[in-house]
């Protein structure tokens, strides 16, 4: 599917991350390094963070803590807030790709199990020679990645098979709680992540622009109690609730499809001209899914459609 503006950047993300530290540090963050947290302690006028500092114990105290700690379930599973149980593996490396201007993306259960795989230029536009290969998968995305690779590599699209693969877990579904007492969970930690996708970066900062104000009056008005903090949960589910549950319902719905089943769905939408019609419909965004699987599932009722459609409303009264 092709539009005429912009949809997405890709970003580098070691830069994104420094660009928000300096940011933050210009007005008077201040950073950490080494120094994992190893528990909170909420208390009655303030609340403690117990951290390793290079080794050694050190307790921090505050009115309030917000954990942006990813996909950790140990902080928020300790606090009472609940456990997000269901996560995707992404695995991610750059590479010397000669030639490559458009992003490309791969489905199918053989080469990415539950989800998909990326080559992406690290410079769209101009030609580039580096690039980003990864994958989601439900499991072992170190392995499927190196072995879409070693394809990739036999087919002379990259120099090399011998790279360094990160690997991160991708939470899929929400925390029950992302308040407490003097705590607010934002970000992955909290399940702000475009199911479909496994994509956290939009998501995560609309939760955390609402942390910042719900967390601002909260401090104002000295009022730090899970009570008041609860309107940050009302407000980001308000605003991506509905989005996040129907992209789960649509993700757990994709996982049990065969790979005819989706080169089906890619028929369909390449044969019928229903790819056009629902980039002019309105319902296309790139960050916003639900209203595209929702408009194509209505447009079209045929197989392997009719299969989603079953699925997804069998997910919806689970
Ligand atoms: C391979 C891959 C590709 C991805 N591609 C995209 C993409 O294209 N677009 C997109 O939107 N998203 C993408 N994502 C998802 C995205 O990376 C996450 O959604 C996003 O990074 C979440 O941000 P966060 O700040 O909540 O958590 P994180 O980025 O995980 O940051 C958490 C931070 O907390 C620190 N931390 C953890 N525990 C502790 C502790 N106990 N004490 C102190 N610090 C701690 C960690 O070291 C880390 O620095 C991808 C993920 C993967 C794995």
């Amino acid at each position: 599917m092709q539009t005429e503006n912009v949809q997405a950047y890709v970003v580098n993300r070691l830069l994104l991350d420094k660009a928000i530290t300096s940011k933050a540090q210009s007005q008077g963050a201040q950073y950490f390094f080494s120094s994992p947290v190893i528990d909170i302690i909420p208390g009655k006028d303030s609340i403690q963070a117990e951290t390793l500092c290079f080794g050694a114990r050190e307790i921090f105290s505050a009115r309030a803590v917000v954990l942006a700690n990813g996909f950790k379930p140990k902080l928020p599973r300790k606090l009472g807030l609940g456990e997000i149980k269901n996560f995707l593996v992404g695995a991610q490396a750059e590479v010397e790709a000669e030639n490559m201007y458009d992003p490309e993306v791969y489905f199918g259960q053989e080469i990415a199990p539950g989800a998909f795989a990326w080559l992406v230029p690290s410079h769209v536009g101009t030609a580039a020679n580096k690039a980003y290969v990864g994958l989601l998968a439900t499991s072992q995305a170190r392995l499927y990645l190196q072995k879409f690779l070693n394809n990739l590599f036999d087919q002379g699209r990259i120099t090399s098979r011998e790279v360094e693969i990160g690997q991160k877990a991708i939470p899929v579904g929400t925390l029950t709680r992302s308040y407490g007492d003097r705590v607010l969970v934002i970000g992955d930690a909290a399940g702000q992540v475009k199911p479909t996708t496994g994509g956290g970066i939009y998501f995560g900062h609309l939760g955390a622009k609402i942390a910042a104000e719900v967390l601002d009056e909260a401090l104002s008005s000295d009022n730090l109690t899970a009570a008041q903090l609860s309107r940050y949960q009302k407000q980001w589910k308000a605003k991506m609730g509905k989005e996040l549950s129907r992209g789960y319902r649509a993700r757990q719905a994709y996982i049990k499809l065969s790979d005819r089943q989706i080169e089906g769905i890619f028929s369909i939408l390449g044969s019928s001209g229903m790819a056009e019609a629902l980039l002019k419909s309105g319902d296309f965004s790139f960050d916003w899914h639900s209203r595209l699987i929702l408009a194509g599932l209505k447009r079209n009722s045929t197989y392997p459609l009719l299969k989603i459609k079953q699925l997804v409303s069998r997910e919806a009264t689970l």
